[in-house]
Parts: C-alpha cells; structure tokens; sequence
C-alpha cells in the first residue's frame, strides 16, 4: 500500500467513526505524524494534500520544516524549554503544553516574536506515572492563568491514552478528557475548540467520542524504524 493509499483509508475511518457519532467529517483534522519517517515519504503525504505534519522532537522538525514547504507543523511530543527558542517561528501548534514553565517560556519567546503561540494543555487523564501531562485535579486553575499570558493562546487539550489491544479499553479516557473540555468551555475567558485525542490503534473510537484533530503515524507510513 502507498502512502497515498493509506491516507485515503485512515479518511475512510475518519469519515465513517464521526458519522456513526453523528458528526461532520470535516470537524476532524487528520495529522499525518512524520516522527522516524524519512523526508521523502513526509513528502508524499504533503503531495496527496495531508497540510498537517505532527514531529515530536524539535531537531527533527527544524531539519524538516525548509525541505517540505506550505505545510503546518504540529508539535506533539514533550518540548524541553531550552528547545523552544528553535521551534516558535515555526510550529502552527503545541499539543504538549504540560507544565507551567513551558507556558512562562512559550509566552516569552512568541512574545519576542510577536507572535501569539497557540497551545493545547496535554492532560495525563489515565494518570499513567510514565506520561507527561497535567493531572485532571490541575488543569482548571492551569487553564486559567495560563490564559493571562499574552504570548500563548490556548485553543483546547491533547491526551494520550494507554495503548491497549482492544481501543474499547480506552474510551473511558476518551469520554472523561471531553468531558473536562467541556467544562472547561464554560468559562468565559478561555478558548476551547480543539480536542488532540487518538492515535493509529484508537482513533475511531477517540472520534466518536469527540476528538477533533487525530495524530496518526503508523497507519500512514508502516511501523516506524528505530
Ligand atoms: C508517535 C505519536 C503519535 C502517532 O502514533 P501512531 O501510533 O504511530 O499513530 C501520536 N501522538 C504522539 C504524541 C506521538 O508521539
């Protein structure tokens, strides 16, 4: 299968889990995550018209972000502070904001810019001890100041749910992030509009359950060599 032929398969997918859940198809946006696959097959996801490239480290972006022009970078992966003077001129958006020196930073260096950074708060809903992100008891008061800096702008959250052979498993932790983007909407001041939620093994079901951007690598580009 080429890569031209899985993207169309994963938009298959998209399609058909948002309406099973009665939504619009277009409500989900498909990030091919280019993380270990090489420049040239990136290439081919932006040639069958696939605009949003996810990367989870900061070098490897950088290397890739001259070669593959007209595209939006989505920075999904854990972002250490002294790496964010390399990326703010160059990502469209952070889903790993997962702590408040990382918001201090981010609202430094777009502020420097000029730039306004949009951010989505990665929660850490299953409580996994290995995963980055804020804790459900955190994030109310977290969104709250965070939407005082003026360099950043927080447009919703991200979560990575445990990988588990049965994406059943996982909805719970699907449901409960919606759930807490749901509060959090209520608050005047605060932006929420997009929900990171599902990878390769889970995105059908992080859909139904309302996910409005996916980060998918491995149904797009095979496994990834490492
Ligand atoms: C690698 C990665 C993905 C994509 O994972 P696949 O299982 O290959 O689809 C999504 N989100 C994050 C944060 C990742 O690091």
């Amino acid at each position: 299968m080429s890569i031209a032929d899985n993207l169309m398969a994963v938009q298959r997918e998209v399609t058909g889990a948002a309406l099973k859940a009665g939504r619009n198809p277009d409500s989900v946006q498909i990030i091919a995550v280019t993380k270990n696959v090489a420049v040239e097959r990136a290439k081919e996801a932006a040639a069958a018209g696939f605009l949003h490239l996810g990367e989870n480290r900061v070098q490897e972006l950088q290397h890739k972000a001259p070669l593959i022009p007209g595209v939006r970078w989505h920075l999904i992966g854990h972002l250490q502070s002294n790496k964010v003077k390399y990326m703010i001129d160059k990502v469209h958006l952070v889903h790993s904001l997962d702590r408040w020196s990382l918001a201090v930073e981010l609202d430094r260096r777009a502020r420097e810019q000029d730039r306004v950074m949009p951010v989505l708060v990665q929660v850490n809903v299953a409580g996994e001890e290995t995963k980055f992100g804020l804790q459900v008891s955190e994030v109310r008061d977290f969104v709250m100041d965070a939407a005082d800096l003026k360099g950043i702008q927080i447009q919703g959250l991200m979560t990575i749910a445990p990988l588990v052979e049965n994406p059943e498993e996982v909805r719970p932790v699907f449901r409960e992030t919606k759930r807490i983007f749901d509060r959090l909407r209520e608050i005047p001041r605060v932006q929420m509009e997009q929900l990171s939620m599902g990878m390769t093994n889970d995105y059908p079901v992080a859909i139904e359950e309302g996910a409005t951007m996916v980060r998918i690598g491995t149904a797009i580009f095979g496994r990834r060599e490492y």
